[in-house]
């Protein structure tokens, strides 16, 4: 399985390569390796080889390979149903895909109750795409403002999903448009609201978001190769 060193190794070296052109730091792009569909076995050959977080869109699969796999951080970063929270509660360490009210409502319940607080970050329907959840961008302050009071959620920044295309080029627009959005809520300094993490970018558009400023990226197909579903 050396393709999975191999392919975190060309990763790493495009980050650092992009970073240094847009004389950003390469340690502030933390890399997410999306986990979906991929066993316990691969997944700690990539933990070996320098990963540190894991991201899942599914809580049965957290479930399922959270006691094969030690030592590394998990994202939820799929879309979450409001009677499935209580599972994941106490396993991951950021919810990337809040995009309701009572989503917010219930992350807030069951983290109260077992005494943490849940970093959350506000998924963005960038594109106004059907096919995607996500707050439209108009509504993230209305939606910021009605969930900030909660005490057992931090917003800490916004999650993005591009649009399916081919060339990544034609999805920049839309993640310049994050990145100002990410932009104007820290700078109004909103109580309760600290905009550190900005997600987007995956393995076709991973470059042009970092260019444009993302510092999370979620990549699956990069490091493991081409997902089977038939299992
Ligand atoms: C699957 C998935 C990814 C990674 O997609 P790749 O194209 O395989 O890199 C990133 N983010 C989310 C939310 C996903 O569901």
């Amino acid at each position: 399985m050396s393709y999975i060193k191999d392919n975190i190794m060309d990763i790493e070296k495009e980050i650092q390569e992009i970073c240094h052109r847009m004389g950003r730091a390469p340690k502030e792009v933390q890399l997410i390796a999306v986990t979906k569909t991929i066993d316990t076995e691969r997944i700690r050959e990539a933990i070996v080889h320098g990963i540190t977080d894991v991201g899942e869109n599914k809580v049965q699969e957290i479930l399922s390979k959270y006691d094969g796999v030690k030592n590394v951080r998990w994202h939820m970063i799929g879309h979450l149903q409001t009677n499935k929270v209580k599972y994941i509660i106490d396993k991951v360490q950021l919810i990337h895909s809040l995009d309701r009210f009572h989503l917010a409502e219930e992350i807030n319940k069951r983290a109260k109750q077992i005494n943490r607080i849940m970093d959350v970050l506000v998924q963005v329907n960038i594109a106004q795409e059907e096919t995607k959840f996500g707050i439209d961008a108009k509504n993230v302050y209305e939606f910021i403002e009605q969930i900030r009071g909660l005490e057992h959620i931090r917003i800490q920044g916004l999650m993005a999903m591009a649009p399916f295309v081919d060339d990544p080029e034609e999805v920049r627009i839309y993640f310049r448009k994050m990145k100002q959005l990410f932009d104007e809520i820290k700078e109004r300094n909103i109580p309760g609201v600290e905009m550190k993490y900005l997600s987007m970018g995956m393995t076709n558009d991973y470059k042009v978001a970092i260019e444009e400023g993302s510092n999370m990226i979620r990549i699956g197909t990069g490091i493991f190769g081409k997902r089977n579903y038939q299992k």
